[in-house]
């Protein structure tokens, strides 16, 4: 059933995108990728769940046996936002289905078409009734119900730290099981041994997709000094080249924001930078022209005091700043209470590898962008949450253990 859930996501892919621009906003040519990665998650999850495997401990006494299995933890309720109203969800759905428990998916008022859509490729199949349900209404009223509810033994949540830390409280209150997928501020190191070149334009293309509104986007640029000029300048130039506009047309890059409140917050942080000294190298303001739009914008000479070096900007926000050696940006690229993801740029091996150690982070890319796979861990450390969504660490989260000992 999962497997022709994914063929009818992939079929469907065209029409599902469409909705996903128009409710969220991204360029079509993002929806369509997210869509086909939601079927390719579904396909990894249905393939997993052949592999569910328990184990046989050799007993101490003759005539016992140990059986160790691994059953599905019941039922779930999950929490999940606007950003990637398909991706955001088939995780937990998928990993839910494939570890056999049923899910109550209670999605984000502000995208609900593409999500629906998701959830219709498997009632097409013949999902039993109530395997997996589909619930909108206020998130504090669903959320409270559900985890308190008897019959709920699981919460899983992506959004932000805030009100992840409440429906945590929540579940602990409860004694639930709960993941708790939250936010970040990703540092993007940039060591001066590099192609400075290239490492500016594949930032520009990781930090305003989906115009920023990416949990593990880079947000904080640490800039070895001597290198900071080079890599502003061609950063800037790679951000001058989007095409900000109307998602669904040909050609543009970079759409609106989802919402009024991101655009307001995007206005908030670049006050507050620039009176705490920063300067403008790009953007800075909302177009004048109709929608939630915001330009992308890049902040140089920004004080690790300002907000938007110590609050998730979730928006098309570039800061950059400066570092001269090694320990110290390790430091900076700690000093905030979350970790979810990091990135870095360097050609020096030993650097690589102490990077991958010394960084407090659930996810670390280095050289490209490769975070986000099915197939692989994906989650935070710290105030970005705890527990997998991705890999066979997100199977994990839907199943417990037992342990049986039994004498014949
Ligand atoms: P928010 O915290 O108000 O909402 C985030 C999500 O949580 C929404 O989908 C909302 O429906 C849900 N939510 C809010 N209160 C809830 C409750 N009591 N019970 C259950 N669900 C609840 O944030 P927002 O204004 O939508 O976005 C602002 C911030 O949220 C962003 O700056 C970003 O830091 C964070 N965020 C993170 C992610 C992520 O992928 N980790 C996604 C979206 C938003």
């Amino acid at each position: 059933m999962m497997r022709s859930a994914a063929h009818h996501v992939r079929t469907r892919a065209e029409a599902i995108a469409v909705m996903m621009t128009m409710e969220q906003g991204k360029p079509l040519a993002e929806s369509r990728l997210e869509t086909l990665a939601a079927a390719d998650t579904i396909e990894w999850f249905a393939e997993e769940a052949r592999r569910t495997y328990g184990r046989v401990i050799p007993a101490r006494a003759d005539g016992v046996t140990q059986i160790v299995t691994r059953e599905p933890v019941g039922i779930v309720a999950a929490f999940t936002p606007w950003n990637f109203p398909l991706n955001q969800a088939v995780r937990k759905v998928s990993a839910a289905l494939a570890a056999g428990c049923s899910i109550i998916l209670k999605d984000p008022e502000e995208t609900p078409a593409s999500c629906a859509a998701l959830v219709q490729a498997f009632v097409d199949v013949g999902l039993p009734e109530g395997v997996l349900n589909l619930v909108f209404g206020v998130p504090g009223d669903v959320s409270s119900y559900l985890i308190a509810h008897p019959s709920v033994a699981k919460i899983s949540f992506t959004g932000s730290t805030q009100v992840g830390k409440l429906l945590a409280s929540m579940a602990g209150q409860h004694m639930k099981r709960a993941t708790m997928e939250l936010g970040g501020h990703a540092p993007a190191i940039v060591f001066a041994d590099n192609d400075i070149p290239r490492a500016a334009k594949l930032l520009v293309a990781a930090k305003f997709r989906n115009a920023g509104q990416v949990c593990i986007s880079p947000t904080r640029f640490l800039v070895e000094e001597k290198a900071c000029e080079e890599f502003t300048r061609h950063f800037v130039d790679a951000a001058r080249a989007l095409e900000t506009g109307d998602g669904l047309h040909r050609g543009v890059t970079m759409g609106p924001l989802a919402n009024a409140r991101r655009v307001d917050a995007m206005e908030r942080l670049v006050a507050d930078a620039l009176g705490h000294g920063a300067s403008i190298a790009l953007g800075g303001k909302r177009p004048n022209r109709r929608g939630f739009f915001f330009e992308p914008t890049v902040l140089t000479n920004v004080s690790v005091d300002a907000r938007i070096m110590n609050e998730e900007p979730f928006g098309p926000i570039a800061p950059i700043a400066t570092f001269r050696s090694y320990d110290k940006v390790i430091a900076e690229a700690n000093r905030l209470p979350v970790g979810l993801a990091a990135y870095a740029y360097t050609r020096d091996a030993a650097t690589l590898g102490a990077l991958s150690r010394d960084i407090e982070s659930g996810m670390i890319s280095l050289n490209h962008h490769g975070l986000g796979l099915p197939e692989a861990p994906f989650g935070g450390v710290k105030e970005s949450g705890y527990g997998s969504e991705g890999g066979t660490e997100a199977m994990e989260a839907y199943l417990v253990t037992k342990f049986a000992s039994q004498l014949t």
